[in-house]
């Protein structure tokens, strides 16, 4: 079996790394056939090591781990189940994403490698009280076939098969929405990528990808 846990515990040293987050916010998990490994909640990254990452059912029961997990677990857990190709999820404050939003009821994907690691574009799921089923839905409807949905008023949430596919996604979603943020204040004509443009990045990426 794969070190699981040594793959979060990898995982959250990035997310700090790359300014994905601050403090203790956020949280990241691997789905295993009917088990989730997830990051324990309100627990330092900086600290985090194997011993302290949770293992939990479909119905949030621990499996493994004294910690108390991630109280978004329900989020992972929707998500899980309406996705049968994303193994890992990644949730993170980035800047850019986060004035997004607050701003904005979408993201257009604006740069290549946006349109085929996120999807046409970024929606802003709507509000939904923190660690809440309404909070679980509301994502899973705005992620749709995605790899990446802002939570209104929150973050973003990354998802994929792998841990690269998840952690590449955050990044280029957090620079595509810097990107578009940035071209909205220059108050200039932005250049789309046309719509059948969009859904071809996706198609080949997923179907290169998924290989
Ligand atoms: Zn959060």
């Amino acid at each position: 079996m794969r070190n699981y846990k040594g793959l979060i515990v990898e995982a959250c040293k990035e997310m700090i790394g790359e300014e994905l987050v601050k403090g203790t916010w956020g949280n990241v998990s691997i789905r295993e056939s009917n088990r989730i490994f997830i990051t324990p909640s309100g627990y330092s990254y900086e600290k985090m090591e194997e011993q302290d990452i949770c293992v939990i059912d479909f119905d949030g029961k621990t499996l493994e781990g004294d910690r108390t997990p991630s109280s978004e677990w329900k989020m992972h857990v929707a998500i899980y189940n309406a996705r049968d190709d994303v193994d890992v999820i990644l949730h993170t404050h980035p800047l850019y994403s986060s004035i997004a939003s607050v701003t904005l009821d979408n993201v257009p994907s604006l740069i290549e490698d946006c349109a085929m690691i996120c999807g046409p574009k970024i929606k802003i799921a709507e509000y939904g009280d923190p660690g809440s089923w309404q909070l679980a839905k509301n994502a899973v409807n705005a992620l749709d076939t995605n790899g990446a949905v802002i939570l209104k008023n929150h973050g973003l949430v990354n998802v994929g098969k792998r841990f690269s596919e998840a952690f590449t996604g955050a990044k280029v979603t957090e620079k595509n929405v810097q990107v578009y943020i940035e071209a909205l204040k220059l108050g200039r004509e932005i250049s789309y990528i046309p719509d059948d443009k969009l859904q071809m990045l996706r198609k080949v990426y997923k179907e290169r990808y998924l290989q």
